[in-house]
């Protein structure tokens, strides 16, 4: 059998103007781009969630449900933060993830990166690619805060006849390329994840932008940050903050593409290694260790970075309870006093692994909210016992 002969059964890839199997719920993770679609009602996470099991498969264990921490974080075996000692400039945060993929390149441990570039013309339309230079990967660096088909080069991987590989991606991008993981004719995957929330389209990250920003053209960068505020960082090196009780609910409300108001993989769980931000102190990444290939990604890069044990502090509990009826009623602060109920939160607000909490509290409430109202006959199924045990600690609005 020659390296361009696929072993597993291929369907014909849609168009990209066709509908998706997953319809409106479709977050345009790359998969029905290819041969591999032929298993899109098993893979697709927004019609098959199926994460206990894929968790089963990738780490050998599922979510201890007696463990609170495994509802939140996932399977794991090392949690920390970490910052790199020489920050990569213009990365998301200090660069980790863009430093661990080139290292496992150039130690060889694999022949491609599967990351995301963008377009010549367009800073956020993502173009995904196989990095085969460290040069590659690094024009990949930060994030494109838009949905990014990035299961779009997987057809690529099994014609070039790449054997180990590493996939850099988001949750729903990583449970459908779990679910096809035996098909792909690899010796070795590595998966590098990152969380993922509220992600945009690209024309509703152009709402986006020109609803909160004061120059939404030059925008390079944003980050909803641990101060709640939202960072963004402009092409002149200028910082504009807005704090996010003063966004503007109502506008909003339905920018976020359906499939992230329908998620419930915020940490990503089926990644072998997850680097974050949320459960690290301000200027610190988030680290989840979820297996050994995530321990040996971690490990050709230690000498790169400085690390500190995760912390936790405060009661995230009513600031989660009363942020979910007064984001259903879609409430705006005026901006004096959005800045000052920021001001006292990051005073006195959730700190570390409980604002990690604090954030999966909230998004996993209003998500269940918009699957229940919207695809009643879906909630049972697609909503993982650890979500619903989650929500189940607050009062809900009908
Ligand atoms: P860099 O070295 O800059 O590398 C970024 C990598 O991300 C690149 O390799 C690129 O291929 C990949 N990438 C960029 N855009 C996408 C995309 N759309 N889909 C898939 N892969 C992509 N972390 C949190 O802790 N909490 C959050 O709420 C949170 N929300 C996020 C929302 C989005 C839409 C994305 C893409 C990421 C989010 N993250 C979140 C992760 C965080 O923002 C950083 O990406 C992460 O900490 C890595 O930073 P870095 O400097 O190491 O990455
Ligand atoms: Fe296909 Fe992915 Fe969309 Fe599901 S989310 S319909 S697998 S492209």
């Amino acid at each position: 059998m020659t390296a361009t002969t696929p072993k597993h059964k291929k369907a014909k890839a849609l168009k990209p103007t066709s509908r998706r199997p997953a319809k409106q719920l479709c977050s345009e993770c790359g998969l029905c781009d290819t041969y591999y679609i032929h298993y899109v009602k098993d893979a697709c996470a927004f019609l098959n969630q199926q994460i206990a099991q894929l968790e089963a498969q990738a780490h050998g264990r599922s979510r201890n449900l007696d463990n609170p921490d495994d509802w939140y974080f996932g399977v794991s075996q090392d949690m920390m933060a970490a910052r790199k000692i020489e920050p990569i400039e213009g990365a998301q945060w200090t660069g980790i993830v863009s430093t661990i993929a080139i290292e496992m390149l150039n130690s060889g441990k694999v022949e491609g990166v599967v990351c995301v570039q963008n377009t010549k013309e367009d800073r956020f339309q993502p173009m995904p690619i196989i990095a085969r230079t460290p040069e590659e990967i690094l024009a990949a660096r930060v994030n494109k805060p838009t949905l990014s088909p990035n299961l779009s080069v997987l057809e690529q991987v099994e014609q070039s006849g790449m054997k180990r590989l590493l996939v850099i991606g988001v949750g729903c991008q990583i449970q459908a390329l779990r679910a096809v993981e035996k098909q792909l004719g690899l010796e070795k995957l590595y998966v590098l994840g990152t969380p993922c929330v509220d992600n945009v389209s690209r024309a509703g990250l152009q709402k986006f932008l020109d609803t909160t920003s004061k120059s939404p053209d030059t925008v390079v960068y944003y980050e909803f940050m641990q101060d709640f505020q939202v960072h963004f960082k402009h092409e002149d090196g200028s910082l504009e903050k807005v704090p996010f009780f003063g966004l503007n609910t109502k506008e909003l409300k339905d920018v976020f593409a359906p499939s992230c108001m329908s998620c419930f993989d915020y940490v990503n769980s089926l990644a072998d290694l997850v680097v974050g931000y949320m459960g690290a102190p301000f200027g610190w990444q988030w680290i989840v260790v979820r297996n050994d290939t995530g321990q040996e990604m971690l490990d050709l890069v230690l000498n790169q970075i400085e690390t500190q044990p995760v912390t936790s502090k405060g009661d995230r509990r009513q600031a989660v309870q009363q942020s979910i009826p007064a984001y259903d009623k879609a409430v705006t602060l005026p901006m004096w006093a959005a800045k000052l109920m920021g001001v006292v939160i990051e005073k006195i607000g959730p700190k570390g692994l409980e604002y990690a909490r604090f954030s999966i509290d909230s998004h996993f409430s209003r998500n269940y909210l918009y699957v229940k109202r919207n695809y009643p006959e879906k909630l049972e199924a697609h909503v993982p016992e650890y979500a619903k045990r989650i929500v189940g600690q607050y009062q809900l609005p009908e």
